[in-house]
């Protein structure tokens, strides 16, 4: 891995799940970023990122493989100043095949066309300002069921004590048909789905996580799509015994959005 940094990290790098929300909270001063920000500061410094995007939906699984990607503005409607963003961060061709090299249960094709999508880059500018980490990006393979998603995040493992940080994006309740504009907390079915999710989180019931569609009415409706809820199950999927849940950014927005996020470490 000549392309990453070379720096020392701990036994095992941190793995986080960071719900990234409304694309303005990328280039606005507000809780969300501060808290980007800090963590950045308190986080080990990882040699490269290996980021799960709600905004990478694939058939077959894909890793961003080129040496520079590009900056992808994956959204409409936004000001001009959202669009200028760019995040310069290298890719990581070597970290990319050693990934496709090392997973036997699945086919994963290198990219040379993706880049960087907003999932990653708003939170990751804010993590990293230097962009100073390379970034590969992992596809989510819509072909894949709950179990298969859950099963290859399991297959990452190995890159943890590399000092490979992985990093899912998406929101853990996330309804676009849903969103009222104007308000600043959930609506009743958004908290009630949240807080159905944080405790079994905290319980490490994943197969409750992993099956999903049994949670009841408000689950059902929080994730009505699932691309932003399965990059949490890569990231649950790579906690090892011993280790704690830390939640950052614990709140609802527009009704029906959550920003809640956690790392799991061992302390
Ligand atoms: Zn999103």
């Amino acid at each position: 891995m000549n392309d990453i940094n070379p720096k020392p990290s701990p036994k095992q790098m941190p793995v986080l799940f960071v719900g990234h929300g409304n694309p303005m909270y990328a280039i606005e001063k507000n809780d969300y970023s501060d808290t980007w920000r800090s963590l950045g500061e308190t986080l080990p410094k990882p040699r490269a990122i290996l980021c799960i995007s709600a905004h990478w939906e694939t058939h077959g699984i894909k890793v961003t493989a080129m040496p520079q990607p590009k900056t992808i503005h994956d959204f409409g409607g936004f000001p001009q100043a959202l669009f200028d963003v760019h995040y310069p961060a290298k890719g990581s061709p070597e970290l990319a095949s050693e990934i496709i090299q090392h997973i036997k249960s699945h086919p994963i094709e290198p990219d040379m066309h993706w880049g960087l999508d907003h999932g990653c880059w708003s939170v990751l500018r804010c993590l990293y300002p230097q962009a100073d980490v390379p970034i590969v990006q992992l596809s989510l393979d819509r072909t894949l069921s709950p179990d298969d998603h859950y099963a290859l995040a399991k297959d990452l493992l190995f890159l943890r004590t590399q000092g490979v940080m992985i990093v899912g994006s998406g929101n853990m309740v996330h309804n676009l048909r849903l969103v009222e504009w104007e308000n600043k907390g959930g609506a009743p079915w958004a908290i009630t789905a949240n807080d159905i999710l944080k405790a079994l989180i905290v319980d490490d019931n994943h197969p409750a996580l992993i099956d999903y569609t049994n949670l009841g009415k408000d689950v059902q409706l929080a994730i009505n799509s699932a691309e932003h809820y399965l990059p949490m199950l890569y990231i649950l999927a790579l906690k090892q015994a011993k280790e704690t849940i830390s939640f950052f950014n614990d709140s609802l927005e527009m009704g029906s959005l959550s920003m809640t996020s956690f790392f799991i470490d061992e302390k």
